[in-house]
């Protein structure tokens, strides 16, 4: 019975169960231009991505496919200005377009925020030589891009890097390994964080962009994961690149600064992806409970609903506030960054899993695709800054807050 359901791929349904799971109370924080964008890339989901979402991730090819759709549709570029190809939209717009392609395809979300990751560093403090050169491609989806800052020995610690950028004549040579990479295995522009003084630490650190194509760069094969599969995380090796010193983003030093404004917009990627993970689950279940039990359903299954309803309301709801906050004050705490993007990532992990628990044995059917929102689910809990490193700067905001009172 369950082996007929098509909300993947009926584009009419889709679009019908996610407009009845729209919360009035959320949609009235939103202005006309964010509601229409959402309508926007929910029509381009239901009609581009999700009907190719379980394929994808089955085969793990990457969501090329998926992903063009978007950016033809004029959704590239939604946090860059005009003149470099985007739209110069809220942060807002950015999160509500997020969690819609999240909740058609997980992997095809986490290849269209990794390119805005990739070209955010270039906007923040790239030249404008650098920015006209790259920027464009990146937001059209003819250039594929990489954020390259994790590395065998550092993760978490970013002040471990150990990917170095000596001087040369006219510039760097940059030398190390990076990991666990997005995109990293076809990247054409990577932007790479490497230290110029491994003693400095943070204050050692200078971003770079370079091309996938230079002497010195090679690849690894990407890795096999648990969830994510059609979105690539592979190793980028770096033997004597050289580097002039115009792709330096912003001064030697800067990095570990540019790595702080931009982890600010990448946060709200990885919790939006929380939110609309848990909608997609949300959505899937209901579809089956009501196939499998018809409009009325056991006291205790509607109690729970009632509280995952209630949940991904809260997220929503958290998830707005915090991008509105980003764009109207240029001065948001990591402490709160670190509250939404732990609620709504750890949201995406137990919408799934109380999914999954509801439909007993027919959760884990593939047919439904709850099962591919929980394994989906679990590496927003980890990139971004995991969500034990968000806890440990929510608990400083407090601990200082507590040495404030008598
Ligand atoms: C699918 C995927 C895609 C990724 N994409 C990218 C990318 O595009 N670019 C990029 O640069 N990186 C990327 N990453 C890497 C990701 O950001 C790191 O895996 C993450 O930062 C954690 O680093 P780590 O794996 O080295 O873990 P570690 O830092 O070694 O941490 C291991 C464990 O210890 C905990 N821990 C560490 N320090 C503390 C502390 N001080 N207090 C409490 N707990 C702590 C962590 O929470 C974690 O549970 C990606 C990872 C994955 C899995």
């Amino acid at each position: 019975m369950l082996q007929s359901l098509t909300l993947d791929t009926d584009p009419e349904a889709y679009l019908e169960l996610h407009r009845m799971l729209d919360e009035p109370v959320a949609d009235a924080g939103l202005t006309d231009r964010e509601l229409d964008l959402r309508q926007r890339t929910r029509s381009v989901v239901a009609h581009d991505v999700a009907p190719r979402a379980a394929e994808t991730d089955r085969t793990g090819r990457f969501a090329h496919e998926s992903y063009q759709p978007l950016v033809a549709a004029g959704l590239g570029g939604i946090l860059f200005p005009r003149h470099l190809g985007g739209s110069a939209d809220t942060t807002v717009a950015y999160a509500v377009i997020m969690e819609e392609i999240a909740a058609g395809c997980g992997a095809t979300s986490l290849v269209y925020m990794t390119q805005t990751h990739a070209a955010y560093p270039i906007l923040v403090a790239g030249s404008p030589q650098l920015q006209t050169h790259y920027v464009p491609g990146l937001l059209r989806g003819t250039a594929y891009g990489s954020m390259a800052i994790t590395e065998p020995d550092a993760g978490s610690d970013v002040s471990g890097l150990a990917t170095v950028a000596t001087t040369d004549a006219g510039g760097y040579r940059l030398s190390g390994a990076k990991t666990f990479i997005t995109t990293g295995d076809r990247a054409d522009v990577i932007v790479c964080f490497a230290t110029t003084d491994r003693s400095a630490g943070r204050a050692g650190i200078s971003a770079f962009v370079i091309e996938g194509t230079w002497p010195g760069v090679s690849r690894g094969r990407p890795f096999q994961k648990l969830g994510m599969n059609g979105s690539s995380t592979a190793e980028i090796f770096l033997d004597d690149v050289p580097v002039p010193v115009s792709h330096r983003l912003g001064s030697e030093g800067e990095g570990w600064s540019l790595v702080m404004r931009s982890v600010v917009k990448s946060r709200i990627s990885a919790a939006a992806q929380g939110v609309g993970l848990a909608k997609s689950a949300y959505a899937r279940a209901l579809l089956a409970l009501r196939r499998l039990h018809g409009a009325r359903l056991p006291d205790q299954t509607l109690a729970t609903l009632a509280e995952l309803r209630g949940r991904i309301l809260q997220g929503r709801l958290l998830l707005h506030a915090v991008a509105r906050q980003v764009d109207t004050d240029s001065d948001v705490s990591p402490g709160q960054i670190g509250l939404m993007k732990q609620s709504c990532t750890d949201l995406g992990w137990h919408v799934a899993d109380a999914s999954t628990r509801l439909l007993g044995t027919y959760g884990d059917l593939e047919v439904l695709g709850i099962e591919r929102c929980l394994r989906d689910a679990r590496v927003t809990q980890i990139y971004d800054g995991t969500n034990e490193i968000q806890r440990m700067l929510i608990g400083r905001e407090i601990t200082r807050a507590m040495d404030g009172l008598r």
